[in-house]
């Protein structure tokens, strides 16, 4: 173990309170593709074609296609040992709240696994982006379960019970504004805890990026865990370049 690592478990153990800030590196090596970076989705897809209101409003077939596809992929993939440990972490330790850019629901299954039969609620992520796995309706807002997706044509789409406008998947686009609950959640435990750990994130999308400043703002400090260097490299009390499932792990001491 480095000295930095050895460093970084201390603080964490010691911490009076932690929020950990995950974005799309967390689930690489589950295989889901990070957006930015080597293999990243934005490389081969337009954003703006894709992932706005203006381009459901334009051609929800072709945006339901992608995210179908989406859903496929990550049905197919499963929780690394990233995922796994920091779902031991905060299902044993009241002081640990997980936050997540991802949407791709890989921090709550492995919270209903590390769980059992038992409740997972605490373990369950702050998902500030929306989930993949949910449905919301474009008119109404209702929340539900994901139907299957027939993205064959327009007239196949899936449609609100409720109110017959279309569904779309329950995730925050460009330009959209974050669930203000989600957020709310996001900012207390960011003020309140000693340490920020962040894991996998390129910290470019704000407002989840500014998390880690708010901790160290209240005085708490970050530690990061990326491979690469990133914009947060510089306000971390410790850099670890390295890759989740490496590294967190060995970050994580069971305390109570
Ligand atoms: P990003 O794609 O911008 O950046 C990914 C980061 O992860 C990079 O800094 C990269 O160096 C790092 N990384 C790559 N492999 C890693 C590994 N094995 N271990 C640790 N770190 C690794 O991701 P982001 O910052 O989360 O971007 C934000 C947006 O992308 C979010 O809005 C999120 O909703 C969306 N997104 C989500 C998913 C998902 O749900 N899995 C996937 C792609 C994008
Ligand atoms: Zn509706």
């Amino acid at each position: 173990m480095s000295e930095d690592t050895g460093r970084a478990r201390q603080l964490l153990r010691d911490a009076g309170a932690v929020i950990v800030l995950t974005g799309a590196g967390v689930s690489a090596e589950s295989g889901v593709p990070t957006f930015r970076g080597p293999g990243g989705l934005w490389k081969e897809f337009r954003p703006d074609e894709l992932a706005t209101p203006e381009a459901f409003a334009r051609d929800p077939r072709l945006v339901w296609e992608w995210y179908a596809w989406r859903r496929t992929l990550v049905a197919a993939c499963a929780p690394n040992a990233a995922h796994r440990s920091l779902a031991e972490w905060a299902l044993h330790s009241r002081k640990v709240t997980i936050v997540t850019q991802n949407v791709d629901g890989l921090h709550a299954r492995a919270a209903r696994v590390a769980a059992g039969n038992g409740d997972a609620a605490h373990a369950l992520p702050v998902e500030v982006h929306g989930s993949l796995l949910r449905d919301r309706c474009s008119g109404c807002d209702a929340r539900s379960e994901p139907v299957t997706v027939d993205a064959t044509s327009s007239a196949t789409l899936p449609r609100c019970t409720r109110c017959g406008a279309l569904l779309r998947p329950d995730v925050v686009w460009f330009g959209e504004m974050l669930d203000e609950g989600a957020v709310a959640k996001a900012d207390r435990a960011a003020a309140t805890a000693d340490v920020c750990l962040v894991v996998g994130t390129s910290a470019l999308v704000h407002p989840a990026a500014l998390l880690p400043l708010r901790t160290r703002a209240q005085g708490g400090l970050v530690i990061e865990v990326n491979p690469e260097e990133t914009p947060l490299t510089r306000v971390a009390e410790i850099s670890i370049r390295g890759r989740a499932v490496e590294v967190v792990p060995v970050l994580l001491v069971r305390t109570a």
